[in-house]
């Protein structure tokens, strides 16, 4: 009998563990080898045993949420892997001026546990009339994987580290504190947590009252547009940062674009395939899994575009999806 599982099991509770629990069944590109060991959590408190568990056990610790930004290797991930189903949110506090003995909303603070789905936080937010995270209308993932990446909607520049007001980590060494925004260095596709592998606990976001019907408006152009420009299939969303606007000047790009798609569409790649990993011919940053890709197929798609890329345009690309297991 596994010793580690029994021990798991003593202090997080009988039949919770999942032994090689396959993770293409929990990642959006349906790709991804066994996890040693598979926890789901629902509660923070039982968030923060699990990782402690792990930590006396010297097990090392994945967290995620909605896999939809993650490449797992075949091969799997060794030791406990967390998939966050924390899932509470609320009304924090509003401030306002009162008339008529009516509070007239201003701005208001909104509390979300890290593994609340992004879309039922922005639709309830646009549902209390409360402005700043509308564009994310349409974002796949939950609350920590987005302050992790600092998820965004490019085409209006807005991004979910933009209303983040405060957060409750939890530290490699198990302690728990409490940040304001500036701690996290919010940068495009960027926080300070792809540093420190803290663990995002909770958030609270500040949000500015607008018109609903304003709201539904942003958010739905955002819908649309993610929908008319993003592939439908299983992926993990955009391969490759986008250059920068130095990089896109020295090329040079027409209008200096940025966007590492229009790049490895000109190097001709769209439509590339290797085993079943293929770039979308709709969106080339898009790496589709066209039925049993591997995640060294995608690996190999990777270098391969990395290489052409650079070849015909002296850019290099640096991946944005995160890689785990390798
Ligand atoms: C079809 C599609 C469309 C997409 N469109 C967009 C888009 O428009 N804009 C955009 O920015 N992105 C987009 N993405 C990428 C992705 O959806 C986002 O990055 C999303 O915010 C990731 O959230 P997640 O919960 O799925 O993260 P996961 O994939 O589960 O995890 C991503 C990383 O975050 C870490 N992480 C997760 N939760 C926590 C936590 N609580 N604490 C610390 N670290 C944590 C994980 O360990 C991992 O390293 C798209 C992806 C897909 C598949």
């Amino acid at each position: 009998m596994d010793k580690k599982l029994q021990e798991l099991e003593k202090i997080l509770g009988k039949h919770r563990m999942r032994v090689d629990e396959p993770m293409s069944a929990h990642t959006t590109f349906k790709i991804g080898g066994p996890a040693q060991y598979y926890l789901d959590v629902a509660t923070i408190d039982d968030l923060v045993k699990a990782v402690a568990a792990a930590k006396k056990l010297n097990l090392s610790v994945f967290i995620f949420g909605g896999g939809s930004n993650v490449i797992v290797a075949d091969s799997g991930i060794r030791g406990l892997v967390i998939k966050n189903n924390c899932r509470r949110f609320e009304m924090a506090s509003m401030t306002g001026k009162i008339k008529n003995r009516q509070l007239n909303v201003d701005r208001a603070l909104v509390y979300a546990e890290s593994g609340v789905i992004m879309n039922q936080l922005v639709r309830f937010t646009i549902d209390q009339g409360l402005s700043g995270l509308e564009y994310q209308l349409g974002l796949p993932g939950t609350v920590g994987g987005a302050v992790y990446m600092n998820s965004n909607f490019p085409k209006k520049d807005a991004y979910v580290g933009d209303s983040l007001y405060r957060a409750k980590l939890l530290a490699k060494d198990g302690t728990i504190h409490e940040v304001d925004n500036s701690y996290f260095h919010f940068a495009y596709d960027k926080s300070i947590l792809q540093e420190t592998g803290e663990i995002l606990l909770s958030a609270v976001f500040r949000l500015d009252k607008e018109d609903k019907k304003l709201l539904w408006e942003r958010g739905t152009e955002a819908l649309k547009y993610r929908d008319s420009t993003q592939p439908k299939g299983a992926s993990a969303g955009c391969t490759f940062r986008n250059i920068s606007i130095v990089d896109a000047m020295a090329i040079p790009t027409p209008q200096r674009i940025t966007s590492a798609g229009y790049l490895i569409d000109k190097a001709g790649l769209k439509g590339k395939r290797i085993g079943d990993a293929m770039i979308s011919t709709m969106h080339a940053n898009f790496i589709l899994n066209m039925g049993q890709a591997r995640a060294q197929d995608v690996l190999t798609l990777v270098e391969l575009i990395k290489s052409e890329v650079n070849k015909k345009f002296r850019a290099p690309l640096h991946l944005e999806v995160k890689t785990v297991g390798f």
